[in-house]
């Protein structure tokens, strides 16, 4: 028997665990002693270990490499030489007939590690020659890192998921964290019990509203009103900061214009919040010695996002709450590695350390440490994932290697998605499930899965932490960048790693950044925050601590923009808002626990939809009844929930079952900026069956 410490597979709350393994099986997880989880674990961490095992899989495991020649045609087995012939030679065509950036590609923001997502964004911009490269940060917190990057010049937490106990005043808004990320609300509650005034934003009575000061219940879409409010409050009642403000920021004057028609007493009926706790709030939060702003994708997944997140970093300027511990502003990223997939550079605008793509000086960098002409470089932003469908549509994008995600059941409007991928001639799924998206692929290159492999992660706060390999993996299957390795090479591109350390280190010298963070100091402290830029660092616990933002003329960004509705509001045919939510017991689109026996066990029933009784009984709709919801692109069957803590109006479904997949209901209204789409909002109604 042997114990594995390694870091859970499941948010980005990075909490490390121990694998107890017996015989080459895992026997239970145990809580280890992790900087962010100091000895806790939720659910998924203790019981989501058991798809490993090969128990009770509802979703097959991918065992073999599988090819499909024809579409509609069933897969065939093949040997990995064959798979990686056949997929090379296709890609090649297809960049010789259609040009590179006819080719997308996708890196993962879950087990694969830091590694694989810095050889896949070389396999895009060194192989394809494109910066068709992009995550599933996309659909999530592209926002957060778009509107942080503009305001202080980091698209991420300035914090610690460490110092959120020790804060005085937690803003939390648009953020479940129960359900989300549990040990991260367990932080919350430390700080409740350490006697900080929580204030919550949140059109739901979520469970840390339960235990807040202040529950502001805001009416769904209106976050940038609010926000606007919060900052006129700010100003007309002093209580901001002048002298840092005139030290440490710009663009006051323009700022306080924008926000000067958004008095409470204006805001109030449109975002259903009175007055005077509009007002309340800001009392508190500038009045608090130490406040933070924590959110999530109650905020990011709108049309107006990356502008209510700068009006949140407004907020933290005003009061001086950045720069020192126990303040800050912290996106609190979902999917585990999704903060890594974005250091790695899968986006495609940027290389990794977030050096961007347009910059002359930087591709001559990658070009020559990557043995490649500079000419050969994209000079131009990429395509995102979510203007794929519309893109292979037009033509325009052709072949899409997707490696760890399952756009298919997690993007928004699938009937416009399967349109897209009926549209594409070539979909290449490297995956450890045959989910949704896989179905529908080329080709399948199966993959180790977590607890399989080893490498780096990076949790929420800008950690990078170590994950180890517990067991052998049983199946035909590899690394994923060892997968991506053998394709380079077979396209021309020789591409040779012989470990994780190696592709670890290569990437840091490429990335000031990061270059501190070597696979001994992680070893050592456990947990490396970014920025570790030299070798003696052990890393950054906060941003901005010397009040320098790292924008260009170092100054902190004051932002406002007027409020814009939502792009599909409730009318007489479709009267209630749908918002996408997630259930504790399950990650993402479920491959992975939903193969797990006891997460199975614990987590709700398929594709309910939560609504409060009195909207349920104005349709005759009792609770447990079956119902069609439906929106102007489809209807899914789902079961009523009857919940009183849920608003009047909306009603809620988690977008993590395929039975009942509320992402058939949602639209693609994407914010202008990150092209994130708003899938916490559109138009439905509720029917008997
Ligand atoms: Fe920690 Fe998140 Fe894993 Fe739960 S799911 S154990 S909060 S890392």
């Amino acid at each position: 028997m042997k114990k594995v410490t390694t870091v859970c597979p499941y948010c980005g709350a990075g909490c490390k665990l121990n694998l107890v393994v017996d015989n080459g099986k895992i026997i239970r997880a145990e809580a280890a002693n992790g900087v962010t989880n100091q000895g806790e674990l939720c659910l998924k961490g203790y019981y989501g270990w058991d798809f490993l095992n090969d128990t009770k899989l509802l979703t097959p495991r991918l065992t073999q490499p599988l090819i499909r020649r024809q579409r509609g045609g069933k897969f065939e087995a093949v040997s990995w030489d064959e798979a990686i012939r056949y997929t090379a030679q296709r890609l090649k065509e297809i960049k010789q007939k259609h040009g590179p950036r006819a080719i997308m590609t996708t890196g993962s923001s879950r087990g694969t590690g830091n590694e694989t997502n810095y050889v896949m964004q070389k396999f895009a911009r060194a192989v394809i020659g494109t910066n068709n490269v992009d995550c599933c940060a996309r659909v999530c917190h592209g926002p957060s890192v778009a509107g942080l990057q503009a305001t202080l010049g980091n698209g991420a937490m300035s914090n610690s998921i460490g110092d959120i106990e020790n804060s005085k005043c937690l803003l939390v808004i648009g953020y479940n964290c129960a359900d989300s990320h549990p040990i991260v609300a367990r932080r919350v509650i430390k700080a409740k019990e350490k006697g900080a005034q929580i204030i919550v934003c949140d059109p739901r009575r979520i469970e840390t509203a339960r235990i807040a000061d202040q529950h502001l219940q805001i009416r769904n879409g209106c976050n940038m009103a609010l926000v606007n409010a919060f900052a006129h409050v700010l100003m007309e009642e002093d209580l901001y900061d002048h002298d840092y403000v005139a030290k440490y920021t710009e663009g006051f004057e323009e700022y306080r214009k924008n926000v000067a028609d958004y008095s409470p007493e204006a805001v109030a009926e449109q975002t259903g919040v009175s007055a005077q706790q509009i007002r309340q709030a800001m009392r508190t939060y500038a009045a608090a010695p130490s406040a933070t702003i924590m959110w999530g994708m109650g905020v990011t997944q709108f049309g107006q996002a990356v502008d209510v997140v700068k009006g949140l970093a407004g907020l933290a300027l005003l009061t001086g709450n950045l720069g020192r511990a126990n303040v800050g502003v912290g996106p609190v990223r979902g999917q585990n590695n999704v903060q890594g997939a974005c250091d790695m550079g899968v986006l495609p605008n940027e290389f990794p350390g977030y050096q961007s793509v347009t910059d002359p000086k930087v591709r001559a960098k990658f070009a020559d440490a990557w043995g490649i002409d500079v000419d050969q470089m994209d000079p131009e932003v990429g395509h995102r994932i979510t203007e794929i469908p519309h893109l292979a549509i037009e033509g325009k994008v052709k072949a899409y290697y997707i490696m760890g995600e399952d756009p298919l059941q997690t993007e928004a409007d699938l009937g416009l998605v399967r349109k897209g991928f009926e549209a594409l001639e070539f979909v290449v799924v490297q995956d450890i499930f045959m989910t949704k998206t896989a179905e529908q692929a080329d080709v399948i290159l199966p993959a180790t899965s977590w607890g399989e492999h080893g490498g780096v992660f990076s949790c929420a706060d800008r950690g990078f932490q170590r994950f180890e390999k517990a067991i052998e993996p049983k199946y035909n299957v590899k690394r994923d960048w060892e997968i991506i390795s053998l394709l380079a090479t077979e396209m021309g591109y020789p591409m040779h790693y012989n470990d994780n350390q190696q592709i670890w280190d290569e990437m840091r010298s490429l990335c000031p950044l990061f270059y501190g963070a070597t696979y001994e100091k992680m070893g050592e402290l456990g947990h490396v925050q970014w920025p570790c830029t030299t070798l003696e660092s052990p890393g950054t616990q906060y941003l901005y601590a010397d009040n320098h933002f790292d924008t260009p003329s170092g100054k902190g960004q004051l932002f406002a923009a007027p409020w814009r509705a939502p792009a599909e509001v409730p009318d007489g045919d479709y009267p209630l808002v749908l918002c996408t939510v997630r259930e504790v017991g399950h990650y993402s689109c479920r491959s992975m626990t939903g193969n797990c026996a006891a997460l199975q066990t614990l987590a709700d029933e398929p594709g309910f939809v939560q609504m409060n009784p009195v909207d349920a009984q104005a349709l005759g709709i009792r609770d447990q009844q079956l119902v069609w919801v439906a929106s102007r692109r489809g209807k899914v069957i789902s079961r009523v929930n009857y919940n009183e803590r849920i608003n009047l109006g909306a009603v809620y479904m988690t977008y993590q079952w395929w039975i009942g997949a509320c992402n058939e209901l949602t639209q693609d209204n994407l914010d202008p900026i990150s092209k994130t789409p708003e899938t916490k909002y559109c138009a439905v109604k509720v029917e008997q069956i």
